[in-house]
């Protein structure tokens, strides 16, 4: 090879490269819809399936679908799935749309509020494509070998890439995204966030705790207490635009303690 192409080459990679550590999106949303629907078929089959219809389901998608009407990402379709676990409390959200709670958690939401907290968290780590970009640094880390990756292949990455976040968690800032995101979803699709501190504070009684139903659940996050005063912060700052108000809410969940 000539040394003048050789060096354009180099310099095209170099190119490459630093657009990829300046964030480029290394998915398409075809991959991604892809990845997630494959990676489904484990999440489903480890929590033992998931229930065909009834009130659960119901309940679900009619939270699920008044999130995903506020939700600004419209490029791929969300599914609302129960899954048939009446033990372990979990939701888990995949790329490309799909969303899961188990039954027990769904259980321990008896509000309609507490339900949309805990869907609009999974929604908003889809709508900020959270998985896709761990995806495309995984891609990016190969860089020279993912570009002739045949595309069975980037699905094989992306679907590990997916259970291991399911497996390990999310990063801490893509965490209080999907918390920020989750609970102005939430507001915007008029439900009250009082749900958000109801369900957090369950999760902080739970915390150290020998319930092995919330491990997974807890390890995932941060800390419930981190947790909670973060979504204070974000009902105060944004709560008025949909009409609540952090003090009355407070005011409200002493009343319901007592
Ligand atoms: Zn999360």
């Amino acid at each position: 090879m000539r040394p003048v192409k050789t060096a354009a080459i180099l310099v095209t990679l170099i190119l490459c490269a630093s657009e990829i550590a300046f964030g480029i999106d290394l998915l398409t949303r075809e991959l991604e819809i892809r990845i997630g629907k494959q990676a489904a078929i484990e999440v489903e089959q480890e929590y033992g399936g998931v229930i065909a219809g009834g009130a659960y389901v119901e309940r679900l998608q009619h939270i699920g679908s008044k999130i995903a009407a506020v939700c600004p990402r419209k490029d791929v379709s969300y599914t609302f799935k129960v899954l048939n676990n009446e033990k372990l409390v979990n939701a888990i959200s995949l790329p490309g749309g799909p969303v899961y709670v188990t039954k027990r958690l769904m259980d321990l939401c008896p509000t309609d509020d507490e339900l949309a907290y805990v869907v609009g968290h999974e929604v908003a780590h889809i709508a900020m494509k959270h998985a896709r970009k761990q995806i495309s640094e995984r891609l990016a880390l190969g860089l020279v070998g993912s570009i002739f990756m045949p595309e069975s292949d980037i699905v094989r990455v992306g679907v590990a890439v997916a259970l291991t976040l399911h497996e390990r968690g999310y990063s801490r800032s893509h965490e209080r995204e999907a918390d920020k995101y989750g609970v102005l979803y939430m507001m915007q699709a008029g439900y009250n966030p009082i749900g958000a501190l109801k369900v957090l504070s369950m999760f902080l009684k739970m915390e150290g705790s020998k319930d092995g139903a919330f491990i997974r659940l807890l390890r995932t996050h941060p800390h419930p207490k981190e947790r909670l005063k973060h979504v204070r912060a974000v009902i105060s700052q944004h709560g008025s635009k949909y009409g609540f108000n952090l003090q009355a809410i407070e005011e409200q969940l002493k009343k319901e303690q007592q």
